[in-house]
């Protein structure tokens, strides 16, 4: 009987934890979806993470499809990460000062994120969170600039700080909320919001506000509200509609540097592995997630006389008690070096036998579907037809998710909980793993053709 009673408690012990969770902190969660709003049940409170496997409160294993929203790009608790980790706890968990680590990764991004000997990072200012990175690099393109309006897209995700919410992909797509509350509206005005992928709307945009505009900001390929990459040669044109009018495009990397390849989907345009992408930089890239390999560290980068308008240059504020943390920058360090050409070969493998055999799932029972890539980055929209923007991707069959979701779940595979996130896979997903997920498939599909 006390095996029974103990079994029993422990098959429970998620329940319990959300249950006790939601008494001390809102929603249970520290980050919205992780409450699983959006796909209903019990979120899994996690007490391990190993390769491509997280462990849940009940001791059940899962294969991970989240990897931690993109960090874990070696896999959980890669070993030489760990280490690098602990070396550097040994020698003292944050000083408040310059540290030689800091200047070793600056090094290391700027010589990565190239093509042919070229690429936008002359200089990198470290942060703690990727919503830091792009709140700092707007206010400096205004300080820069001297202007004050701010263009985005609809649907993308640029992290939480004010200015940025609107229409904001994600987490706020996910609870189907126009934005947040709490922005006020002359903030909220300074924010134009245009349709994903339509020049013509940008260059309107320009046509009205020419001389107010201080910078365009872009995710780099859009992944928050689920993948979907940019035309041939958007990116390209924004470069040049912003030089030519003397705004600041800002790419958010955030999600795809150093995850799509090694110098990031800029990376990848610029050596035209996407067509029609050679030949542009942008004035100012954002970085977080695998920059810091699990540990809280995002940057932003860019050009030398931009950049350089940061205090205690120039006259732009930015500061942070934990920027630069050791032990964050252990692990980004430890990440970069890693993650070899033949890491990104992996990758890029391991999505695609994913992608095509949950797409060959989900047609098996007749469930319209398109299959959403940017690099080894995917995701999948319940539509008929590729979609181009927010509008579009919103429309779908957001329904057919959620059983999906826990179709896999069952069958031990943890998926992102909301249609509106990419899908990530590491270096440790392996034939076991991958095999794992592809054996789950078949009832996943059938619960979301239901
Ligand atoms: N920018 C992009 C493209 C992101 O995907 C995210 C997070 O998902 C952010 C910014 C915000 O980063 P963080 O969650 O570290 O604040």
């Amino acid at each position: 009987t006390t095996t029974t009673a103990t079994t029993a408690a422990q098959s429970g012990a998620n329940g319990q934890l959300f249950a006790r969770a939601k008494n001390s902190i809102p929603g249970g969660v520290n980050s919205p979806v992780r409450a699983y709003g959006s796909v209903g049940g019990t979120p899994r409170f996690l007490t391990a993470a190993k390769g491509a496997y997280v462990t849940d409160a009940e001791g059940r294993e899962y294969v991970d499809l989240v990897a931690s929203w993109g960090p874990a790009i070696l896999g959980h608790a890669h070993p030489g990460t760990v280490e690098a980790v602990q070396q550097a706890a040994s020698r003292g968990l944050s000083f408040g000062a310059s540290t030689p680590g800091e200047t070793e990764l600056a090094e290391l991004v700027k010589q990565r994120v190239q093509v042919d000997g070229d690429g936008p990072i002359e200089k990198l200012r470290m942060v703690s969170t990727g919503t830091e990175a792009t709140m700092t690099a707007i206010r400096l393109a205004r300080g820069y600039t001297g202007r004050d309006l701010l263009v985005k897209f609809a649907g993308h995700y640029h992290g939480h700080s004010d200015s940025l919410l609107a229409e904001a992909g994600s987490g706020v797509a996910t609870l189907a909320l126009p934005g947040s509350a709490g922005i006020t509206a002359e903030t909220a005005a300074q924010t134009l919001v245009l349709p994903y992928n339509d020049l013509d709307a940008v260059r309107r945009a320009f046509d009205e506000h020419s001389e107010r505009i201080a910078a365009v900001i872009v995710e780099a390929a859009a992944a928050n509200m689920g993948v979907l990459a940019p035309e041939r040669g958007f990116n390209r044109a924004l470069a040049q509609i912003t030089k030519a009018n003397g705004a600041l495009l800002i790419v958010d990397e955030v999600l795809t540097g150093f995850r799509v390849g090694p110098a990031g989907w800029w990376g990848l345009e610029a050596s035209n592995t996407v067509p029609d992408g050679i030949g542009w930089k942008p004035d100012l890239v954002t970085f977080g997630k695998v920059i810091g390999g699990g540990m809280p560290l995002a940057a932003l980068g860019g050009r030398r006389e931009v950049m350089d308008f940061l205090a205690p240059l120039g006259p732009v504020y930015q500061a942070g008690t934990l920027s630069g943390n050791p032990l964050a920058v252990a692990a980004g360090t430890a990440t970069l070096r890693a993650a070899t050409p033949e890491v990104y070969a992996h990758l890029d493998r391991t999505a695609a036998t994913i992608a095509e055999a949950t797409s060959a799932a989900l047609s098996a029972e007749g469930v319209a579907h398109t299959v959403q890539h940017a690099g080894n980055l995917f995701s999948f929209a319940f539509l008929d037809e590729a979609p181009r923007n927010y509008d579009d991707v919103r429309a779908q069959e957001a329904f057919r998710y959620a059983p999906f979701f826990h179709a896999m779940l069952d069958a031990d595979v943890t998926l992102p909980p909301s249609v509106f996130e990419a899908w990530f896979v590491t270096a440790a997903h392996d034939d076991r793993a991958v095999s794992r997920v592809l054996e789950a498939l078949p009832a996943a599909a059938k619960a979301a053709a239901a």
